[in-house]
C-alpha cells in the first residue's frame, strides 16, 4: 500500500478509469462509469468509500485537496483543535480502529487529526478511490437516462447512478466583505486555507479580523509569536476554558470499560456526546446553587459541561442570562483594562445561540502589552490600505493580516457547484429562500442526490463524527435495499419535504438560537437567506427520525424502478416539538387514564398536577372573591392589567369537562390574557358534574355574565365591554352563554374567544376517531365526561351542544382555535363555519401541530404562544370595535 505522501507524488488528473476502481462490477442498470460518485474526503467521504466498498458498489471520490482530511487538511493555523474531546470526536464504526488509536490530549490538535484521518485512509485503503486536487464544479441529472453527468475543474465528465455530496458543512471560506481587500502589500492569511509549511510571526506587527473559534484558537498562539498584535473585533463571542491536556486515564476507563455501549450511547444522545443531562432548570435552584453549577462547570472546561449545567439553557432567556453573565464577569475579572473586558463581554445574543468557543488563555491574551483589541462597534473598518488596515479613528500598518472571517456555513459548498435536477432545476435557484430538504439529506427534483450533514440535520450542532457515520450508514443502506430491490432512483416527495422544513422551523422557534445573528442563520454571508439552517432536535430524536423513515417503508419517498414505482407520501413529524417532548415525558411517567379514577381521584390528580406548571405572567392584581350563580353562591377569581383603569371585561370560563377545575385552575392562561389584552379577565366558576349536572353550568354561565354586566363599573370595567371566553368545556359554556344573551335581550356580549370547544355531542366526526388517542383528550376520556355530565337526552339540547342551534344568526363576533390532535377539532371547526354560514364574523384558528390541552400551557409550550396571543389580539379588536355604553 502507498503512504499518503507517495500517493500524493503519483497523482495525475488524467482520464478517469474508474468503473472497476475497486475490482467490483457495478450492480445498478445504466451506462454510468460508477455507482456513487463522493465529493469530498474528509471524515465523511472517507467513511462513505468503505461503506461503499462494503456494499460492493464501485465509487470514486473527488477532492479539491491534495490529501485526505477535509476541514483538518485546511485549517492547519496555529492553535487549530478540535472543541469536542477526542476520544468522542472519532469514527465508532470499526472497534479495531477504536482500540488502536489514542489520542495524546483530550483535544487534539489539527496535526494529530489530520494523522489519524490519513491513517484511516491507509488502512482501508481508500486512496486508491480518491481523486485529488479535482473540484467537481457542474453536475446533471439525466432524466432519460436516470443517472447524474458531473463535470470536474481538469474537463473530466463521469457518470454516476448516485450522487453524494461529502462536502462539509465548514469548507467554503466565506469571501472578504471588506473594502480594499486585495491592495494589502504585505502578507496575508485566512484560517481556513493556511500555508502547509506554518506562518512565522515573530518580530511582526500583526492583524488579526475576526473573533470567531478559528480567532479565539489562533489568537493566544499568535500573539506569544509577534511583536504586536491587533485584534479586529466586529461581535464578541462565549469562549469557555478548554481545560486541554493529556487525555484522561479517567475518561479513557470509563470509555473503556463497555466502549460498544458509550458510543451507542452518544449515538441516542442529544449532541453525540455521552453526557448526563440536566434535570433541572437554571432558575429552579437557588442563586448559590446556581453559581456553584457554573464554576463546577467553568472548572471542567468545555461545552457540554457549560451548556448542560441545566436544561434549559438554550429555551429560556432568564435562565440563559445567568449563565452569559456569569462568563461575562467571569471574563472582567480575567482582562485588566476594563474597557477592553466590556468590548469582549458578548450582549448582543444568547449564550449558546451562536457557537461558543473554547479557548487556551484567550481573555488572559489582553493582558499582554503588545495585544490590543479595536472594537469595530465603535471604531469600524473603512478600508484595508497598501500598508494595512484603516479604521474610522486609525489607520494601523501591520506586516501580516490574518482573516479568520468563517465560513459560508452549510450551503456554501453544495451551492458553489452547479447541481442541475429534474427539468432544468437548479439546486442554487431552489435554495435561494433558504435551502429545503427532506432530513437534511435529500431534496426534491433532485433524485439520487444525498448530501451528508446537509442543511435540516443535526450537523454542526453535533459531535459531526457521531453524526457524519449516522448519515453515512443511512444512505449506504438504503443504497443497499434499493440495490437488492431493483430500484433505480429515489427522490423525496414535495409534502415529505415541506413537512421537514416546517418541523426544522418548528423546533429552531421554540429555542433561543434565532435570536443571534449567526451563521448558523447564514447571517454572517451578505445576501444570504436567514433561515436556521441545523436541526435542533438532537442526534438521538434524529436518528430516531430517519430510522422511522424506512421503517415505514421509506415514508415521504418516491422510488422508482424497473416496472415498479411506490409512492409512501407523508410527513414524519407533525405536532410541534414541545408537544411532543411533553407527549413523550407523560407516556415515561405511565399515568393511569383520568376515566380509570372515580371524580375524586381525578379532581385530586388535577389538582396535584397543576402545582407543578409554571405559573405565567405577573399581572397588576389578581382578586378573588364570589358572585351568586344560578343556585348558589360561586367563586370568582379577576385578573387587573397592571395599566391604568378602567379596562374592558372578559368573562372566562375554565376547562375540565363540566367535572374538574374551578375559578383558579387555569391560572397561567388568564394571566396570559390578562396581560395580553390589557382586559381585566374575570374566570368565573360554575357548578360542576357529576353532582350538578346538566343545564347547572351554562345556567351559571349565564348568570355570570349578567353579574359582571350589572356592576362593571365597580369592577373596574368599562360598562358595555364585555367578552366572553373559554376553553374546552368552559368553551361550550361561553358560546351558550353567547346564544342565551342573544335571545334573552342581554347582556351584550362583544366577542366570544373559543378554545377547543365542545359543541356537539351528537356527531361523531373525524376528529374524534383520529385522535381518538394519544394526545392527552382522549374520545374515552370525552365521553366519560359526557356522562358525568347529561344524560344522553339531553345531549342533543342547544343548551349543552351549541352547533345544534336552529339559529346562529346574529350572534357576536367569534374567534374559534381548534387545534390538529384533539378529538375536538372538528367539532370546533364545524361550529365555525356554522358560525360563519349564519353571518356572524368569525376567524377560524386551526392550530397545527397542537393538542387539545397545549394552548393553556403558557411558558411550558412555547409553540402554542401564537395561538394565545391570537385570542388576545381578537378581544382587543371586539372591544375596539364594539360602542360602550
Ligand atoms: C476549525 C474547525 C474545527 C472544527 N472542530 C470540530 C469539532 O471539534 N467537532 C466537530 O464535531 N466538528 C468540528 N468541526 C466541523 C468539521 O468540519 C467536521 O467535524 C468534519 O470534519 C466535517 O467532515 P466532512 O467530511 O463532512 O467535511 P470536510 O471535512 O469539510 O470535508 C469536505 C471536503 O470536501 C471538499 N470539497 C468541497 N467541495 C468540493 C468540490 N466541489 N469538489 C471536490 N471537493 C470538494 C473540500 O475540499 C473538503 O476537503 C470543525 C470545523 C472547523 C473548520
Amino acid at each position: 500500500m502507498k503512504s499518503l505522501a507517495e500517493h500524493e507524488g503519483t497523482m495525475t488528473n488524467g482520464g478517469i478509469d474508474v468503473a472497476n476502481s475497486n475490482g467490483n462490477e457495478s450492480n445498478l442498470p445504466g451506462a454510468t462509469d460508477v455507482d456513487v460518485v463522493v465529493v469530498g474526503a474528509g471524515f465523511a467521504g472517507l467513511y462513505l468509500l468503505h461503506r461503499l466498498r462494503g456494499l460492493g458498489m464501485s465509487a470514486q471520490c473527488f477532492e479539491t485537496a491534495a490529501g485526505v482530511g477535509g476541514t483538518w487538511y485546511w485549517n492547519r493555523y496555529p492553535g487549530a483543535r478540535c472543541d469536542v474531546e477526542s476520544i468522542d470526536y472519532s469514527y465508532s464504526f470499526d472497534a479495531e480502529l477504536d482500540e488502536e488509536w489514542r489520542w495524546s490530549e483530550r483535544y487534539a490538535t489539527q496535526p494529530e487529526i489530520l494523522s489519524y484521518l490519513e491513517h484511516v485512509a491507509g488502512r482501508f485503503d481508500l486512496l486508491q478511490d480518491i481523486r485529488f486536487s479535482t473540484r467537481v464544479e457542474a453536475a446533471t441529472w439525466d432524466d432519460e437516462q436516470s443517472l447524474w453527468r458531473l463535470r470536474t475543474d481538469v474537463g473530466e465528465d463521469v457518470a454516476c447512478r448516485h450522487y453524494v455530496m461529502a462536502t462539509g458543512c465548514l469548507s467554503q471560506p466565506k469571501t472578504s466583505e471588506i473594502e480594499g481587500h486585495g491592495r494589502f502589500g504585505g502578507e496575508i492569511y485566512f484560517t481556513s486555507r493556511w500555508p502547509h509549511e506554518g506562518v512565522d510571526f515573530s518580530g511582526k506587527r500583526v492583524g488579526v479580523i475576526g473573533t470567531g473559534s478559528s480567532a479565539i484558537q489562533s489568537i493566544p498562539v499568535i500573539a506569544k509569536q509577534s511583536k504586536e498584535l491587533t485584534v479586529f473585533q466586529r461581535t464578541p463571542n462565549f469562549s469557555i476554558p478548554a481545560r486541554n491536556g493529556p487525555d484522561t486515564a479517567e475518561k479513557r476507563a470509563a470509555a473503556d470499560r463497555d466502549r460498544a455501549a458509550y458510543r451507542e450511547q452518544a449515538r441516542r444522545s442529544r449532541a453525540g456526546v455521552p453526557v448526563e443531562v440536566a434535570e433541572s432548570g437554571a432558575m429552579m435552584v437557588s442563586e448559590e446553587e446556581r453559581n456553584e453549577r457554573f464554576e463546577k462547570a467553568w472548572s471542567v472546561g468545555g461545552l457540554f459541561a457549560t451548556i448542560g449545567a441545566f436544561n434549559d439553557m438554550l429555551v429560556n432567556l432568564t435562565s440563559n442570562e445567568t449563565l452569559a453573565e456569569f462568563i461575562r464577569d467571569k471574563i472582567r475579572g480575567i482582562v485588566k483594562d476594563p474597557v477592553t473586558a466590556e468590548a469582549l463581554c458578548p450582549t448582543n445574543h444568547p449564550f449558546g445561540t451562536k457557537r461558543p468557543c473554547l479557548d487556551d488563555n484567550y481573555y488572559d491574551t489582553y493582558n499582554q502589552p503588545h495585544v490590543k483589541l479595536v472594537d469595530l462597534l465603535k471604531d469600524p473598518i473603512q478600508t484595508i490600505t497598501e500598508t494595512g488596515i484603516d479604521t474610522a479613528a486609525v489607520s494601523h500598518t501591520f506586516f501580516t493580516i490574518v482573516f479568520a472571517t468563517g465560513f459560508d456555513a452549510m450551503t456554501g459548498a453544495i451551492v458553489s457547484v452547479d447541481i442541475t435536477g429534474r427539468k432544468g432545476l437548479r439546486l442554487a435557484d431552489k435554495w435561494a429562500e433558504g435551502p429545503k430538504t427532506y432530513l437534511g439529506l435529500t431534496t426534491v427534483g433532485f433524485p439520487n442526490f444525498f448530501a451528508i450533514t446537509g442543511p435540516g440535520s443535526p450537523s454542526v450542532l453535533s459531535n459531526m463524527a457521531v453524526s457524519i457515520e449516522q448519515h453515512v450508514d443511512w444512505v449506504c443502506d438504503l443504497l443497499g435495499d434499493l440495490c437488492k430491490r431493483g430500484v433505480d432512483t429515489i427522490e423525496p416527495t414535495e409534502m415529505a419535504e415541506a413537512g421537514w422544513v416546517q418541523h426544522v422551523n418548528d423546533y429552531a422557534d421554540i429555542t433561543l438560537y434565532p435570536r443571534a445573528n449567526s451563521w448558523y442563520m447564514g447571517a454572517n454571508v451578505p445576501g444570504k437567506a436567514r433561515v436556521f439552517l441545523p436541526y435542533v432536535g438532537g442526534v438521538g430524536n434524529y436518528r430516531a427520525i430517519c430510522e422511522e423513515v424506512v421503517e415505514k417503508d421509506y415514508l415521504g419517498f418516491t422510488l422508482d424502478g424497473e416496472g415498479q414505482r411506490q409512492c409512501n407520501d407523508g410527513i414524519i413529524r407533525r405536532l410541534q416539538p414541545d408537544v411532543a417532548i411533553m407527549l413523550g415525558v407523560m407516556a415515561s411517567m405511565d399515568l393511569p387514564p383520568l376515566e380509570s379514577l372515580s371524580v375524586g381521584e381525578a379532581r385530586a390528580f388535577i389538582a396535584e398536577t397543576q402545582k407543578q406548571r409554571a405559573p405565567g405572567p405577573d399581572v397588576g392584581e389578581i382578586v378573588d372573591g364570589q358572585f351568586p350563580g344560578a343556585t348558589r353562591d360561586l367563586d370568582y377569581r379577576l385578573y387587573r392589567p397592571a395599566s391604568p383603569g378602567p379596562h374592558p371585561i372578559v368573562a372566562y370560563f375554565h376547562g375540565g369537562g363540566w367535572v374538574l377545575g374551578g375559578a383558579a385552575s387555569d391560572d397561567p392562561l388568564c394571566r396570559d390574557l390578562c396581560v395580553q389584552s390589557d382586559a381585566i379577565i374575570i374566570s368565573m366558576d360554575y357548578r360542576h358534574a357529576p353532582e350538578e349536572r346538566f343545564p347547572a353550568a351554562p345556567d351559571d354561565g349565564y348568570a355570570a355574565v349578567q353579574w359582571i354586566a350589572d356592576r362593571a363599573e365597580s369592577l373596574g370595567g368599562v360598562p358595555g365591554q364585555l367578552a366572553v371566553t373559554g376553553w374546552s368545556a368552559g368553551a361550550n359554556v361561553a358560546a351558550v352563554v353567547c346564544q342565551t344573551s342573544r335571545d334573552s335581550q342581554g347582556p351584550a356580549i362583544a366577542g366570544q374567544v373559543l378554545l377547543t370547544p365542545v359543541t356537539d355531542a351528537t356527531k361523531a366526526l373525524s376528529s374524534k376517531a383520529e385522535n381518538a388517542e394519544g394526545y392527552v383528550l382522549t374520545s374515552t376520556l370525552m365521553d366519560w365526561f359526557w356522562d358525568h355530565y347529561a344524560d344522553p337526552i339531553d345531549r342533543a339540547n342547544p343548551k349543552a351542544s351549541p352547533l345544534r342551534a336552529a339559529d346562529l344568526s346574529e350572534l357576536p363576533p367569534a374567534l374559534v382555535v381548534t387545534c390538529e390532535f384533539d378529538p375536538l377539532r372538528d367539532e370546533g371547526a364545524a361550529y365555525a363555519d356554522a358560525l360563519t354560514a349564519a353571518g356572524v364574523d368569525v376567524e377560524h384558528l386551526s392550530a397545527r401541530g397542537q393538542i387539545h390541552t397545549s394552548i393553556p400551557a403558557v411558558d411550558m409550550l412555547r409553540s402554542g404562544a401564537y395561538a394565545r396571543q391570537a385570542m388576545a389580539t381578537a378581544l382587543k379588536q371586539f372591544f375596539a370595535t364594539s360602542v360602550s355604553v
